[in-house]
């Protein structure tokens, strides 16, 4: 356990923006940190959210989010080819069901133009059909650069990426007060380690107002909107040729709830749009009435739907500048605000209210930062950066059979299937198990693998990854599965970036 580190950059929160700015300063000659209060990276809301990549239709021209989101959706073809990561081009139509709906479409077409968002075309019904068999609407915006991804699937290959070139994220690390000292912030998390950098970043979602403010810099209140989720079957898989999203409202909150195909082969129903008392930003449940209303939607866009075919549910909270009686959404807040602290020459970046399009926006968002940061402190790019990150898109099973031949041929445990539902091997559990962050939990391999993600819940495949983590690993199951949360209280884990361990530790 460390009591001291130093950095050039230290970043607070390892969700996709905090990862993606860890990744792209990796590029750099500087000693970069992350502390991440959770027991892995993307546990906020990085892993909770519909997974698209928006073209920039929806935003204000002139403002952050549409300038942002536009370069960052353009910049994802080439960073998921050399993370690995899956990424389909599947685009959009926004469909204007009745007359009333038209001046918002075309609102958003004109708004499309302006953000320079490209391919655009409106299309009758007819036209539409071609894309959508069946689908319903009097004049629909088809925009082809929308794309759904692994969201947590690009956060983990960020960080791991980010690891590989020397960055060191301290998991179950939670920043609880900033001090400034003359050159440094220096950042205490609860049990009284310091972190101190050159630079701060932060980067902590729904708590990005509160370690603003631990620094001394006014910043404006977050309010939590949740959204919730039903996640289908793969049974529908090929159901949705695109993504299908009705026109929305001028102060709905979020983009309405709507049907969204995952890279996985599942189908979302959600968000809803539901504001959260402060009590607890992180409340992600489930409530039964919104549930219902889910199922109900669901029903009436895909009648064919079996009650089995509803797997699971899951929530994700928006991180909101705008009250519940305002709604709608205000602009993203990317700042240098080191004119803003007291008794130090210390830099601080700040990032509030990315609430969507956050993700889309994650690597313009990062590239931003760094000129920022470069600004500060001028550093060399550095010579053998690892751009690429090792392994496969997808997972095994998704691999052509000539190719999962020959891996198996070298590597024996391809050839047995630990879950059951997604065909994940045992390879790919003990990759998960043996990740480059060091993070020990369930989820950790469960987002890594994808087993437990199928329609049995993890029912087939958890007592044989148990019997691993015990046999092979010497985890007592239940240490395992409470390792993370243990280490919360007992101490942090380091993860040091290859090569950087000892400097840092
Ligand atoms: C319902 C919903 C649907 C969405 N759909 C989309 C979409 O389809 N497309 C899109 O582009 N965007 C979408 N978004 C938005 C997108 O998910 C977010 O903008 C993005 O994930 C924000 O990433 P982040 O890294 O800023 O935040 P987070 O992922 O929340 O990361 C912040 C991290 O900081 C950590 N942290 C907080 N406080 C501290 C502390 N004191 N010390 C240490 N660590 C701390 C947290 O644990 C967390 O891991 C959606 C959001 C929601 C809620």
């Amino acid at each position: 356990m460390i009591d001291y580190a130093d950095y050039d950059v230290l970043i607070v929160g390892a969700g996709v923006v905090g990862c993606a700015i860890a990744r792209e300063l990796s590029k750099y000659d500087l000693r970069i940190g992350v502390i991440e209060k959770e027991p892995d990276v993307s546990l906020g809301t990085s892993c909770r959210n519909s997974a698209v990549l928006h073209s920039g239709i929806n935003y204000k021209p002139g403002t952050v989010r549409a300038d942002v989101s536009v370069r960052g959706n353009a910049m994802m073809d080439a960073l998921c080819a050399q993370l690995k990561v899956p990424l389909k081009r599947i685009g959009k139509l926004t469909i204007a069901l009745t007359e009333t709906d038209l001046p918002g479409l075309h609102k958003q077409h004109e708004q499309g133009i302006a953000n320079g968002v490209p391919g655009m075309e409106l299309m009758d019904n007819e036209r539409m059909r071609k894309i959508q068999p069946g689908v319903e609407g009097i004049l629909a915006l088809w925009t082809p650069s929308s794309a759904i991804i692994s969201s947590f699937g690009l956060t983990i290959a960020l960080a791991e990426n980010a690891h590989a070139n020397g960055v060191t994220f301290h998991l179950n690390t939670e920043a609880s007060g900033i001090d400034a000292a003359p050159d440094r912030l220096i950042v205490m998390d609860r049990r009284g380690a310091r972190y101190s950098a050159k630079v701060l970043i932060n980067a902590a979602g729904l708590h990005c107002d509160e370690v603003g403010r631990m620094a001394g810099v006014e910043c404006p209140r977050i309010w939590a909107c949740r959204g919730e989720y039903y996640v289908l079957d793969k049974r529908l898989d090929g159901t949705l040729k695109t993504l299908l999203y009705p026109v929305p409202g001028p102060n709905d909150p979020g983009l309405g709830i709507h049907l969204t195909p995952t890279v996985d082969g599942n189908i979302l129903i959600g968000p809803s749009a539901q504001y959260i008392p402060d009590e607890d930003r992180e409340d992600y449940r489930a409530t039964a009435d919104i549930m219902e209303s889910l199922r109900r939607e669901g029903l009436r866009l895909l009648p064919e739907l079996a009650a089995s075919d509803f797997i699971r549910n899951f929530s994700g909270n928006r991180p909101k500048q705008t009250p519940p009686e305002v709604g709608g959404n205000a602009d993203f807040i990317i700042r240098d605000d080191s004119d803003r602290l007291h008794g130090t020459s210390a830099g601080m970046i700040n990032l509030l209210g990315l609430e969507s399009p956050g993700l889309t926006s994650a690597p313009a968002i990062a590239s931003d930062v760094r000129d920022m940061v470069l600004r500060r402190i001028p550093a060399a790019e550095k010579a053998g950066f690892i751009a690429e990150r090792p392994g496969f898109v997808g997972t095994f099973s998704s691999l052509p059979l000539e190719q999962r031949m020959d891996m198996v041929r070298s590597e024996p445990e391809y050839g047995e299937i630990f879950c059951r539902c997604e065909q994940i091997t045992r390879k790919e559990i003990r990759d998960a198990i043996e990740n480059p962050l060091g993070a020990r939990a369930m989820v950790s391999i469960k987002y890594r693998s994808r087993a437990m993600m199928g329609r049995c819940q993890g029912g087939f495949c958890v007592p044989r990854i148990v019997r691993m983590l015990r046999d092979e690993y010497g985890f007592a199951p239940e240490d395992y599965m409470l390792k993370a949360h243990a280490a919360m209280f007992e101490g942090p884990r380091e993860t040091g970036g290859a090569g950087e361990a000892e400097k840092n530790g």
